[in-house]
C-alpha cells in the first residue's frame, strides 16, 4: 500500500457498531450481572436469583419477583436507547434509578443469545422473547418472532447465553470459567450486603445447594457476617453519621431533627459503615463502596480509610470496610459510562475527612478498651 494515497472513508455496519458498543459497556458475565441486578432490584424485586453455568459465559440466568414488564413493552424492550426510568432531561438530576440509560439489554443483546420471561401481576400469563441484535429475533431460525405466551410467576427472567459467540476477541480475554465464577459471586456478594432486605441467591446450573444465599428482611451487619469469613464478622464495629453531626461535637441523639432546610441542602449528607476492629488482619483490603446505593470506586477514599489502620494495625495487615454514602444526587454527577466506576462528587475531601476521623475514633475507642483488658 502506498504510504501517502488516503484510504477511503466508509460507514461502519450498523451491526458491527452495536457490537462494538457492546463490548463497551459488557466486559464479561460479571458486569453483565451487574447491570441485570441493577435492573431487577430497580423493578423492586425482594427476591434475586442467579444462575451460571461455565462462569456465565455459557449460562447467566437472573430470576426476580420484580414488578414485570408490560407485553406490549417487548418488542422495543431490547432497543438501544429505550428506558422506562428517564424522560426529560431535568430528571437526570434527581434520578433514584440505577439505570436510565437503556442500553444494558440492547447491548447484551449483541453480543450473546437473549431471552427474557416476564409477567406483571395484571397479565394472566407470562410471556417469552428473545432477542438478537436488538430485535425480537429468534436466534435459531433468524425469524422475527412474536412474544410467547407461557406459564410463570410475576416478575421477569432474563437468559443470556454464549456471551460473546460473535466476539472471539472479547471472549479471549475472559479468564477460566471460575475465576468468571469468583467475580460473579463477589458482584452477588456485595450487592446482597448492600441489600439486606432483599433475598439473593447464587448457584451453579445443575448444583443442589447454592454458593449464596441470604435471607429477606435482614440487616447488614448481619448479611456482613453470613456472607464473609468469621474473622471478619466477629471483629466488626460499625458507625454512622451524617453532616448535621458537627465534628467536633460527640454525635447526641437529642440533636437529631429534621428540618427543611436540611432536607433541601443540596450538601447535606448521611454515611453507614461496618468496618472491622484492629483484631481483623487481612491480607488485602476488602472495600465494599456504595454511593447513592450504587457500587462504586474511589481510590482516593480508599487510600485515607486504610491510612486510619496504618497505626493501627501491623504492616502487611488490611481491613474490611463496608461504606455506604448518600448524597444529594444534584452534587455527584450520575450521568456517566456504565462502566464509568470510579466516582467524584461535590465535597468530596471534606466529607472523606469526617468519615475518617469517625471511624479513627471509634477505631481508638476499641483499642484503649482491648489494652484495658489485656492489663486486667
Ligand atoms: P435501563 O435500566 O437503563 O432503563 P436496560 O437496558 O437495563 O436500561 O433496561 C431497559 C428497560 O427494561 C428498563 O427501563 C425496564 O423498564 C425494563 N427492564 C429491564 N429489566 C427488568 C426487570 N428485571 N424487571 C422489570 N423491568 C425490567
Ligand atoms: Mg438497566
Amino acid at each position: 500500500l502506498n504510504g501517502s494515497e488516503p484510504r477511503p472513508i466508509r460507514r461502519l455496519q450498523e451491526s458491527l457498531i452495536n457490537r462494538i458498543a457492546a463490548g463497551e459497556i459488557i466486559h464479561r458475565p460479571a458486569s453483565a450481572l451487574k447491570e441485570l441486578i441493577e435492573n431487577s432490584l430497580d423493578a423492586g424485586a425482594t427476591s434475586i436469583r442467579v444462575t451460571v453455568k461455565d462462569g456465565g459465559m455459557k449460562l447467566l440466568q437472573i430470576q426476580d419477583n420484580g414488578s414485570g414488564i408490560r407485553k406490549t413493552d417487548l418488542p422495543i424492550l431490547a432497543e438501544r436507547f429505550t428506558t422506562s426510568k428517564l424522560s426529560t432531561f431535568s430528571d437526570l438530576s434527581r434520578i433514584t434509578t440505577y439505570g436510565f440509560r437503556g442500553e444494558a439489554l440492547a447491548s447484551m443483546s449483541h453480543v450473546a443469545h437473549l431471552s427474557v420471561v416476564t409477567k406483571t401481576s395484571q397479565d394472566t400469563c407470562a410471556w417469552k422473547a428473545t432477542y438478537t441484535d436488538g430485535a425480537l429475533v429468534d436466534p435459531k431460525s433468524g425469524q422475527m418472532t412474536d412474544p410467547k405466551p407461557c406459564a410463570g410467576n410475576d416478575g421477569t427472567t432474563i437468559t443470556i447465553e454464549n456471551l460473546f459467540y460473535n466476539t472471539p476477541t472479547r471472549l479471549s480475554a475472559l479468564r477460566s470459567t471460575s475465576e468468571e465464577y469468583a467475580r460473579i459471586l463477589d458482584v452477588v456478594t456485595k450487592y446482597a450486603v448492600h441489600n439486606p432486605k432483599i433475598a439473593f441467591v447464587c448457584k451453579k446450573a445443575g448444583s443442589a445447594s447454592p454458593e449464596l444465599s441470604t435471607p429477606s428482611n435482614s440487616e447488614t451487619p448481619q448479611t456482613i457476617r453470613l456472607l464473609y469469613r468469621d474473622s471478619i464478622a466477629k471483629e466488626l464495629l460499625s458507625v454512622k453519621l451524617s453532616s448535621k453531626d458537627r465534628p467536633s461535637v460527640e454525635n447526641d441523639e437529642g440533636m437529631d431533627v429534621d428540618t427543611d432546610d436540611e432536607k433541601d441542602d443540596p450538601e447535606s449528607w448521611q454515611a453507614e459503615a461496618h468496618f472491622t476492629s484492629p483484631n481483623y488482619q487481612g491480607k488485602k483490603t476488602v472495600f465494599l463502596l456504595f454511593i447513592n446505593h450504587r457500587l462504586v470506586e474511589s481510590s482516593r477514599m480508599k487510600r485515607a480509610l486504610e491510612a486510619i489502620y496504618h497505626g493501627i494495625l501491623p504492616k502487611g495487615a488490611a481491613p474490611f470496610i463496608y461504606l455506604s454514602l448518600q448524597i444529594d444526587p444534584r452534587s455527584v454527577d450520575v450521568n456517566v459510562h456504565p462502566t464509568k466506576r470510579e466516582v467524584h462528587f461535590l465535597n468530596e475531601e471534606a466529607i472523606t475527612e469526617r468519615i475518617a476521623d469517625a471511624l479513627q475514633k471509634k477505631l481508638a475507642g476499641q483499642s484503649q478498651s482491648r489494652a484495658f483488658e489485656y492489663q486486667t
